[in-house]
């Protein structure tokens, strides 16, 4: 069986979702196999996560203290999965709304890496697997949906953008993480310790580490032993060629 992402030539990926700590969370073990695959990686985050507070968030934290510690997780965390390069947007977290101002920052970023196959999340997720799906979620998916089809391949959307020297270019597909609706599942048992170690960088957000590693085991599939774990990560593919 071919799988659906044994591209013939190395390709160029681009991962557009909302906070730090996303792509290792919603489809890491898929971007680590493409890594090791010898694909070329980038993450554009568009914001920096700075209300991501918790129980163990320290009591003098402020956005801006955490905004910067989490490009710190961020970039660790990128490197450990094999990751080019991280760029942050930072639009304020917990208020990204899929305008066109968005949708036209997206199709600059679009233009400008030229991906082959451009990764973001499902904004049709309301009800995740862990309750309500993160606003910030909903609306990375829809933008970056709206800003592929149909304006980054075409010259008269936001013809600014031409001025600025970004030429048309429209990814070959999508993959879109976090979905309730796959038609690509891909297993991804083989890098799944390299998933988890990369999440092991996002200190700020994962809390207790050993209630953390309980939580990540229980994600296994249920066709799982306790000698033979599996694990999938799950995507809505659509290709635009
Ligand atoms: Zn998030």
């Amino acid at each position: 069986m071919t799988l659906p992402d044994s591209w013939d030539s190395p390709q160029n990926i681009l991962v557009i979702l909302a906070h730090p700590d996303d792509p290792e969370f919603f489809c890491g073990g898929t971007l680590a196999r493409w890594a090791r695959a010898g694909h070329h990686i980038t993450y554009q985050i568009l914001t920096c996560g700075d209300k991501g507070f918790n129980e163990s968030t320290p009591a003098d934290m402020t956005t801006d203290a955490l905004c910067a510690i989490r490009h710190e997780e961020q970039i660790a965390a990128a490197k450990v999965i094999g990751v080019e390069a991280v760029h942050f947007m930072d639009c304020p977290d917990g208020y990204l709304v899929p305008d066109l101002k968005l949708r036209s920052d997206i199709v600059r970023v679009i233009r400008k890496f030229k991906p082959d196959i451009l990764v973001t999340c499902d904004p049709q997720t309301l009800f995740a697997m862990y309750g309500v799906n993160h606003p910030d979620h909903r609306a990375a998916g829809q933008a970056t949906m709206d800003a592929v089809f149909p304006a980054a391949g075409s010259p008269v959307f936001f013809p600014e953008l031409l001025i600025e020297g970004y030429l048309p270019h429209m990814p070959q597909e999508v993959w879109c993480s976090l979905t309730m609706q796959p038609n690509v599942i891909v297993d991804v048992t083989e890098t799944w310790p390299i998933k988890l170690e990369a999440l092991f960088h996002h200190k700020s957000q994962i809390g207790d580490i050993d209630k953390f590693k309980e939580r990540m085991k229980s994600r296994r599939t249920e066709d799982s032993t306790d000698e033979n774990p599996r694990y999938e990560e799950r995507f809505r593919v659509v290709k635009y060629r």
